[in-house]
């Protein structure tokens, strides 16, 4: 054994990881161990913020409202100068473990990210200096790096959010211009998102599997294999579709703005459970969260917290003429369709013969035909809701509108 006296560590709210660590808990305490655990993941214990009535909340401006009146948590200790190693038991060295895959499908990775507190830290430093200033705008940009990328070292806990929020403060502080203040301001309601996804997965436990509306149990979602398959692999001839799941595939992360239109295009244009979309990026994604992923998808495919109602539907043609205007994103991902006039590279099925040779492109050989029609699928999708609400009585905020270009988040 060891001889530990005690053991602490901090707090992890995935149902099956609460569950596990009580077991462990249980176990020490019965020994005679001391046990303390604590919050580093969060700004907020999941259960501290309540609606006036004490229940939990399941719409995010409230939420954050609150989040916001409330004292921000106190400044952290420093880390202990030193931490000796423990001597316990023989261990197996990591490379015995195993761990790695035998197809090494993961090369890309190394290029992406940097893993550990360094690796964190630098990401940090590197967003407030360039990009930060430009967040609110630039994080939408699908042809640049306006966001952090901090999701997988805060999902791993290699930076916290308390540690975050306060190099925000301090930029806040030193540099108190207004639109310094705006983008501070547009970074920290995301890192709420992330405490409101917390604080839903605690309180609706069921929700990775379960639509938080129960309505939505019954929704006629289409089965459709060789769809679901196109959109796995980056084949379904849409563009910035195709570029968002392959980006996925070779770096194990995906822009934002390109994860909710890909989902879009999953639940709306081929109408197949969400919970296929969020299976796919469960086991892809290197920032994958149960809290975060169960939020994303269900919000995108309308039956979740303050989620986009049912009807609107990305276009991603539009997506990408505005958030990848010269089509850099889809060039780098889609390199086949690399040649293409920026006019076209998010349609090619209207670019003119004439130009398809000079880009040296064979519609359905070289990349593939659209798997649906963007316009079709989406009158389709509008019928099945309209079917669905009408059997279900299902009481969705306002009758089917027009397509929608913006997107909530
Ligand atoms: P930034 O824009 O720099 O944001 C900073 C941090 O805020 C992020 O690192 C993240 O922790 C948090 N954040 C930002 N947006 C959201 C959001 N919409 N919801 C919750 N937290 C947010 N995020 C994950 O971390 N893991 C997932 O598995 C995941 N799955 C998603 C699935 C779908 C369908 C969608 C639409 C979104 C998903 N997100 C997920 C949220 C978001 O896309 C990523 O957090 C973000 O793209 C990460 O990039 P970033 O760190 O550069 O973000």
């Amino acid at each position: 054994g060891t001889g530990a006296r005690a053991v602490y560590w901090n707090r992890r709210y995935e149902p099956a990881v609460q569950a596990r660590d009580k077991t462990i808990e249980a176990a020490l305490v019965d020994q005679g161990i001391e046990v303390r655990s604590f919050n580093a993941a969060l700004l907020f214990e999941p259960w501290e913020v309540k609606r006036g009535n004490g229940g939990p909340y399941r719409v995010f401006t409230p939420y954050s409202k609150t989040c916001l009146a409330r004292d921000m948590p106190p400044p952290m200790q420093a880390p202990p100068g030193r931490l000796p190693a423990i001597r316990g038991p023989a261990s197996l060295a990591l490379e015995e473990l195993g761990l790695l895959p035998s197809r090494p499908w993961y090369r890309g990775f190394a290029s992406t990210w940097s893993p550990g507190e360094n690796g964190a830290w630098r990401q940090l430093e590197r967003f407030i200096d360039t990009a930060l200033g430009d967040y609110p705008a630039g994080r939408d940009r699908l042809d640049s790096s306006g966001t952090s990328r901090l999701s997988a070292h805060l999902h791993f806990g290699e930076v916290g959010p308390r540690q975050i929020w306060q190099a925000l403060e301090q930029v806040r502080l030193h540099d108190p211009q207004a639109g310094r203040l705006a983008a501070v301001e547009a970074f920290q309601r995301q890192l709420l998102w992330r405490e409101f996804a917390h604080h839903l997965l605690h309180y609706f436990p069921a929700t990775p599997e379960e639509p938080l509306h129960a309505r939505y149990q019954e929704f006629p979602w289409r089965e459709d294999p060789d769809g679901l398959n196109a959109w796995q692999s980056g084949r379904t001839g849409i563009p910035l579709v195709d570029a968002g799941m392959r980006e996925l595939w070779a770096t194990g992360f995906m822009h934002n703005r390109a994860r909710m239109v890909a989902a879009s295009f999953l639940t709306k244009n081929l109408g197949l459970h969400w919970l296929h979309g969020a299976r796919w990026f469960w086991d892809t994604l290197v920032d994958a969260d149960l809290a975060n992923n169960t939020l994303g998808w269900q919000w995108a495919a309308g039956c979740g917290a303050d989620a986009a109602p049912y009807f609107r539907i990305f276009n991603p043609v539009r997506q990408g003429e505005r958030f990848d205007p010269e089509g850099a994103y889809v060039r780098r991902w889609v390199p086949e369709l690399a040649r293409l006039p920026n006019r076209y590279i998010h349609r090619p099925w209207d670019t003119p013969p004439g130009l398809l040779v000079n880009a040296r492109l064979v519609p359905g050989n070289d990349y593939p035909l659209p798997v649906v029609d963007l316009d079709t699928s989406r009158k389709q999708a509008l019928e099945r809701y309209a079917d669905w609400k009408r059997r279900a009585g299902s009481p969705d905020r306002q009758p089917p509108g027009r397509q929608e270009t913006g997107g909530g988040r």
